[in-house]
């Protein structure tokens, strides 16, 4: 990475109007922290139930803060009402920025991001929220790839307030410049990378959780370790609950991504925990039992 990280001020267009390509996890909570920072947003997705959640999970927020007296109805009903669902791209078209935010899979996020670039304006700008997936390979499903980059974005949206900006060797600054500023209207802090497996916050985690794996091997007990970072050395969380939240399933795969990037420094050679997890269907909270178990 010749650039790790660097902070870019913001100087590009104003985001007037948004869209986000996925209404699940991610674009769910992508659409409510836009809408809830004043920048109306399209919600799109292939699934009335997917929208419909998006929706629920905004409304679960929203209802969070009026009952702590911190938002009234009318602010609730503002931001929902600056959420547009629609399982049509002819809703996109006047968008500044797209999110494109579905599923993890190379070809459905290519014909995805082709798909948008025949309904947006000549100067939209186009990004993606993968987590793994190379943006100078996705980049080439589109016809103007210097409208593009990656937005990656962390879970829970509304709570993290990092965004990374991934440049592919063919985006150009007035885009860079455009979803920084993308960002910092939703309130959260950007930095600038270059493409490379793990982008730059998953290159520092990795080799982490590969540490606390490698503990786990040795014998140490998770519980221990989550403590000790948690409690003494002042971390939001340890890293076995960390990545009972992000997902074994997400991390197992990410794991997989960072060995074949950079096999002699993080391909595995031991039993490792998340593999372990992973084969047993653990995948964390999402399916109720993890390293810990959540009822
Ligand atoms: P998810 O499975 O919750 O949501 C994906 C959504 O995409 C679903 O609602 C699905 O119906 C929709 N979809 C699938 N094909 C579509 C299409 N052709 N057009 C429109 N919608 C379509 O997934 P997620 O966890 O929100 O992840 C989405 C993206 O964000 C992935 O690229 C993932 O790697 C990335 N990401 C995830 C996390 C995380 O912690 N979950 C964090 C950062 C980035």
């Amino acid at each position: 990475v010749k650039s790790l990280a660097k902070k870019f001020s913001a100087k590009g267009s104003k985001t007037a109007h948004a869209a986000v390509i996925g209404a699940g996890i991610m674009g769910g909570g992508i659409a409510y922290q836009s809408a809830s920072k004043k920048v109306p947003v399209v919600m799109k997705d292939i699934a009335d139930s997917a929208i419909e959640l998006g929706l629920s999970e905004a409304s679960k927020l929203l209802g969070k803060q009026l009952e702590r007296g911190k938002i009234t109805a009318d602010k609730m009903a503002t931001v929902l009402n600056a959420i547009h669902p629609s399982l049509s791209y002819q809703a996109i078209g006047n968008s500044d920025v797209v999110v494109e935010a579905v599923v993890e899979n190379p070809k459905v996020k290519a014909t995805v991001l082709a798909e948008v670039e025949q309904h947006v304006a000549e100067t939209a700008v186009i990004t993606s929220n993968t987590s793994t997936i190379s943006i100078n390979q996705l980049a080439q499903a589109l016809q103007k790839p210097e409208r593009f980059c990656g937005m990656h974005f962390f879970n829970p949206v509304h709570r993290m307030p990092l965004v990374e900006v991934i440049k592919s060797n063919k985006t150009s600054e007035a885009t860079v410049a455009t979803v920084v500023g993308y960002a910092t209207q939703m309130g959260k802090t950007a930095i600038v990378v270059n493409d490379c497996p793990g982008f730059f916050v998953n290159r520092v985690l990795f080799p982490y959780f590969a540490g606390f794996c490698q503990l786990l091997a040795d014998g140490a007990d998770f519980q221990q370790i989550d403590k000790v970072m948690e409690k003494t050395f002042g971390w939001p969380m340890g890293p076995a609950y960390l990545l009972d939240v992000v997902g074994i399933d997400t991390a197992h795969h990410a794991q997989q991504v960072m060995a074949e990037g950079f096999p002699e420094r993080m391909a595995v050679t031991y039993e490792d925990a998340i593999h372990k997890l992973f084969s047993a269907g653990h995948y964390g909270q999402k399916t109720k039992q993890g390293f810990y178990q959540y009822s």
